[in-house]
């Protein structure tokens, strides 16, 4: 598979070329030369197939001649090594967990995947590579989980001191080993300033091998399609295909999802789900994007003002507007909104929602109000113990901390202490 810049001045490149460069040297998005059509016969039987044999299945086409059939299995493997599990809510809404992983939210699938693509890649220089990521707070967490271990890899994280919440804190700084967390004394924009400069510093490039962990790239991208297949697996009604609704915020994982439909899974309709943050929802009723500045919400990981990867849904669409239209629509949730949904759906269904997961379920519901006939499954995107204090105060209870994070809150906290200039950051990657 070969895949070119949605901005259409870089030259075609491979699965690995792409995962190791990221973004491409003309500012755009890798993107699938052509999208691959699954077997019918996967989907037809697909209660048969074991889980990893369907995500092999599903991403085998896009890493063709870049890692090996048995190679590849062993990393689809591990990437889905915990449930994801679909969930009953009510009769018409159900819910697909994917917050089972190490760090309770659904980027360790990425994550876990594009980590080990890496790994697999330098396994054969004799180079180390190290991954430097700025993080608020979750992404950090996924990636530096998603390395944990892997040979020829280092990983340089930079995060806001006193700005990430305790359980994202201990998720940076615990793991030791090839990890190495950063507490920048300064913010976030700190962060991602002096990350930006090592990635534009010559003398540093020629020194060391840096690639970043960005969103955008392909090997976090496309295994986001594995879940949506695995959510149909469990889907019981085959004749009646779900309405997904998405928590979204860069549009990445709504955009694995319309592919995975694109390329021949049963889906009757995407919903973005959107906090105020909704740029898209603009999008559909005017055909224009209009970025901004975004808005803090509740629902924090979704506040994006310039989703990265809707250009991605625009290029699966050939730029139709009344195709995507067709399959796509959207619907903005307040923070008032969600917090009445977090309460009423512990109330009614005693099923504890994170922020991001109301939003989802809201959307999806105000979408089946109008659909009779039509059922649906939103995403569930965190674990609600990753927000304590919005779900403490709306359902009365305090979320329980799973057993396999409670071990890490009692690890010790090992971090390099620096101030927000870049001089300290380049003397630290050469010490
Ligand atoms: C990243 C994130 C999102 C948004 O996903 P996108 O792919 O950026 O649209 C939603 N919910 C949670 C909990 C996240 O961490």
């Amino acid at each position: 598979m070969k895949y070119y810049s949605t901005n259409k001045q870089a030259s075609l490149v491979d699965f690995k070329e792409a995962t190791i460069s990221g973004q491409a040297p003309d500012k755009g998005l890798y993107f699938p030369e052509q999208l691959p059509a699954v077997e019918k016969e996967l989907i037809d039987d697909i209660e048969k197939y074991p889980d990893e044999e369907i995500a092999f299945r599903v991403i085998r086409p896009y890493v063709a001649g870049s890692i090996p059939d048995d190679k590849l299995m062993q990393i689809v493997k591990e990437t889905i090594s915990f449930p994801i599990p679909l969930v009953k809510i009510s009769d018409t809404i159900s819910t697909l967990e994917l917050f089972h992983g190490p760090t309770l939210a659904f980027k360790d699938v990425g994550a876990r995947f594009m980590s080990r693509c890496l790994g697999y890649f330098v396994g054969g220089q004799n180079k180390k590579m190290t991954v430097l990521v700025a993080t608020s707070g979750d992404t950090g967490g996924a990636v530096a989980n998603g390395f944990y271990n892997v040979d020829g890899v280092e990983v340089v994280i930079l995060y806001p001191s006193g700005k990430v919440s305790p359980v994202q804190e201990k998720q940076l700084t615990t793991l030791g080993k090839n990890i190495h967390a950063l507490e920048i004394e300064g913010n976030f924009d700190d962060c991602q300033r002096m990350v930006k400069e090592a990635f534009t510093d010559e003398e540093l490039k020629k020194r060391k091998f840096l690639t970043s962990a960005n969103s955008i790239n392909v090997a976090r991208w496309l295994p986001q399609q594995f879940y949506y297949f695995l959510a149909y697996k469990q889907w019981a009604d085959k004749s009646n295909p779900p309405v997904i609704s998405v928590p979204s915020g860069n549009f990445g994982n709504i955009c694995a999802g319309i592919l995975a439909n694109r390329s021949g899974l049963p889906v009757k309709h995407f919903i973005a789900a959107c906090n105020v943050n909704d740029v898209v929802s603009g999008y559909l009723q005017t055909q224009q994007l209009r970025p901004r500045g975004a808005v803090a919400t509740l629902s924090n990981a979704m506040d994006v003002g310039n989703p990265s990867n809707f250009v991605r849904i625009l290029e699966i669409f050939h730029h139709r507007f009344p195709e995507l239209k067709s399959m796509l629509s959207s619907y903005t949730i307040t923070d008032e909104e969600t917090t009445h949904t977090i309460r009423e759906v512990y109330a009614k269904y005693n099923y504890t929602l994170d922020p991001h997961g109301a939003v989802g379920y809201l959307a999806l519901k105000r979408y089946l109000d109008d659909h009779t006939g039509d059922k649906g499954l939103f995403l569930e995107t965190a674990h609600p113990v990753k927000f304590p204090d919005a779900v403490e105060q709306y359902t009365g209870k305090k979320p329980e901390l799973p057993a396999s994070v409670q071990g890490i809150m009692n690890s010790k906290k090992i971090s390099t202490v620096m101030k927000p200039h870049y001089e300290s950051l380049k003397d630290y990657l050469l010490r």
